[in-house]
């Protein structure tokens, strides 16, 4: 057996091919259509607390060597909340990249097909620069290296 037919199947059951953060029932949430300043403010907020839990977290280490359990395990708390924080910031904006992409396919008319890669909605012939913007973007290079990741697991454990 040559790797691509092993490889074929992976690709095939397409593990990651819906979206996980469409809109949930969760009570913290804002309403899915968010205004473009909101999401530019939200992405704002997500860098700070990404900042503030690196720190967090070099701190609790720095804690830790020190025999500081509890002071340690405290900051890991209070960084579990940012990061709750953060995700809950995250899906905010990716539902609403996620109604953007579907109002703007709506308007069109336009037909919609799922990313064979990040499981995302694209527009049927969509503008060039919009499907590089997909292509560059965080959720579909993310996928893309879990692919990657998996094909080559997959590899190593059946050569
Ligand atoms: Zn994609």
């Amino acid at each position: 057996m040559n790797q691509k037919t092993l490889l074929k199947p992976v690709s095939h059951v397409r593990l990651f091919s819906f979206p996980s953060h469409r809109p949930s029932g969760q009570t913290n949430s804002l309403p899915s259509t968010l205004s473009a300043a909101q999401t530019q403010r939200n992405d704002e907020t997500i860098k700070l607390l990404t900042e503030k839990i690196n720190k967090l977290v070099n701190e609790a280490e720095a804690a830790g060597i020190e025999g500081n359990v509890e002071q340690a395990q405290g900051l890991m708390k209070l960084c579990d909340q940012l990061k709750d924080e953060r995700e809950t910031l995250q899906k905010q904006n990716d539902n609403h990249a996620w109604s953007q992409t579907a109002e703007l396919a709506a308007a069109q008319e336009k037909q919609m097909e799922v990313c064979e890669v990040c499981g995302a909605f694209l527009i049927v012939g969509d503008a060039q620069s919009r499907i590089d913007d997909h292509l560059q973007g965080k959720q579909h290079v993310g996928y893309q290296r879990l692919r990657t990741s998996l094909e080559e697991i997959m590899v190593r454990i059946f050569p």
